[in-house]
């Protein structure tokens, strides 16, 4: 194995340093072995308050800077996490249970995002607009907010925090991250490469910690942070916008979602299995993105079902770092619990296994299959994020719409067919922020990526994912003779 050692940390990193104010630790977890790989001092609000202080005097000379300089420091923050990317991986593998090879693959989409900001930061153009009057010259520069709080998740520990700060970074925002606690060393070792890079101090400072929700108060109350950038659970955002009102903070929150993936008749059958495989299996179903309820029409159902049943039967379970590993072990045994709760709920409601429905100790559930799903079972209705895969009947066109929309939740939908006027109507008719046709893989750095309903607001990523960072200043020059 490679020397990941070398980007251990243990401490949050503040002003450009180690740091702990708390003399207490938590435990990281292996989910593969449950094995303990990191011991990290678990600080709190206090720190937060001091990371958010110093990042708010670095935000007076860090946005002074030139686009020139601040693009440069990110393309060498890139360039390092891609020298390094064997050995972040393996951290994350080790924190997540994600397999390696996704694992390697989320870097370098987390670190594309540094790299597309990095090149976008010299296109943060503003305008010129005619005047109201022949004496008056206007323009309308775009300024960056301040302080940017970003908390995010353990599934995507690179891509959730990258694709929040490098846009805050590019238009000369500063920023302090509060990643999960369940994977607070891939976050400290990104930290520690800016740091290498050479940003200067203060202006990227991570901070880490198990009391999530004073942590959080932290950076909604406190009024030196302009901003804050969430991805999470839909109940989260909710907590985060409400302690935000108080002093009118603007909010990105790309929160839950109940991805329907549906096929019709017309389908290309084949390349819906396969599609279906990747967006429900990746990382063990474990993304937002990922396909919740699988609907299909009902001359192609028992085909459908036969073939994606045959295809998810070869996935292999194990250990992240085996290269044959395709899922790895669940994140935590509440992901367990919810697991067991969704098959029990839906046998007990004329559900049909088709694979799968095991728990396998210490931490894995199996690529699980239920046909003859309705809309009383839970995951009709509550986001999955576990590797089960629902599959729903329909008859028409108007009815998978009707049940694909039936939800809280507007992330990203999928659906099949070779009808060119379906695609267009089918399209139109998904209230959902992303909508993928006749493709399971969706996520780039150059995509806008966010939902709509309650799966958020604003979107990450794209020449769009910078203007959640800035304010307009309408500037108006009069008596211009
Ligand atoms: P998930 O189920 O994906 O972990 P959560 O919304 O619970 O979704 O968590 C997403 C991130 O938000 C994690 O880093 C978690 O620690 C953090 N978090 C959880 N509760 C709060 C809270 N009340 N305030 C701020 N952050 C929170």
């Amino acid at each position: 194995m490679n020397d990941y050692s070398k980007l251990i940390f243990e401490k949050s990193f503040v002003n450009g340093e180690w740091i702990n104010e708390s003399d207490s630790k938590f435990e990281v977890i292996n989910p593969f072995d449950l094995s303990v790989i990191g011991q990290v001092y678990n600080d709190d609000r206090l720190l937060v308050k001091k990371a958010i202080d110093v990042a708010h005097s670095a935000f007076k000379t860090w946005k002074k800077t030139s686009v020139k300089e601040r693009s440069i420091l990110m393309m060498r923050w890139y360039d390092l996490i891609v020298q390094n990317k064997n050995e972040i991986a393996t951290i994350m593998t080790l924190e997540s249970g994600k397999p390696f090879a996704e694992s390697l693959g989320e870097i370098d989409y987390g670190a594309n995002y540094i790299q597309w900001f990095a090149e976008e930061a010299k296109r943060n153009y503003g305008d010129v607009i005619p005047g109201f009057t022949s004496e008056k010259r206007i323009m309308v520069l775009k300024e960056p907010v301040g302080v940017v709080g970003a908390i995010t998740p353990w599934n995507f520990p690179i891509a959730m925090i990258t694709r929040k700060i490098a846009p805050a970074l590019a238009v000369g925002c500063t920023v302090v991250i509060r990643p999960s606690e369940e994977t607070p060393l891939t976050a400290l070792a990104i930290n520690y490469l800016a740091h290498e890079a050479g940003f200067p101090k203060g202006v990227i400072n991570t901070v880490v910690g198990t009391n999530a929700s004073e942590m959080g108060k932290e950076l909604c109350e406190n009024s030196k942070v302009s901003k804050i950038s969430f991805t999470g659970s839909t109940t989260v955002g909710k907590i985060l916008m409400q302690q935000c009102s108080d002093s009118l903070k603007k909010l990105s929150l790309e929160l839950g979602g109940n991805a329907p993936f549906i096929v019709f008749d017309d389908a290309d059958l084949d390349l819906a299995v396969k599609g279906a495989i990747s967006g429900k299996f990746r990382f063990g179903g474990q993304t937002c993105v990922c396909i919740n309820r699988i609907l299909v029409q009902k001359n192609v159902y028992d085909a459908f079902v036969e073939k994606f049943t045959a295809a998810a039967k070869n996935l292999k379970l194990g250990n992240g770092l085996n290269p044959e590993t395709q899922i790895g072990p669940l994140i935590n045994q509440i992901a367990i619990e919810r697991m067991n709760e969704m098959i029990q709920d839906a046998t007990s409601k004329g559900g049909e296994i088709k694979l799968g429905g095991n728990f396998v100790a210490p931490q894995f559930f199996e690529p699980t299959i239920i046909a003859n799903a309705n809309s009383e079972m839970l995951f009709a209705k509550n986001e999955i994020f576990g590797p089960i895969a629902p599959i729903f009947k329909f008859k028409t066109e108007e009815e998978a719409i009707e049940m694909a929309n039936d939800t809280i939740y507007g992330l990203a939908s999928y659906f099949y067919t070779k009808d060119l006027n379906r695609t267009w109507r089918v399209r139109e008719a998904l209230e959902y922020g992303i909508v993928g046709i006749n493709d399971g893989l969706i996520s780039s750095e150059m995509v806008p990526f966010g939902g709509v309903k309650q799966s958020g607001q604003g979107r990450e990523g794209s020449k769009y994912g910078m203007d959640y960072y800035v304010d307009l200043k309408y500037v108006c020059i009069g008596n211009v003779k």
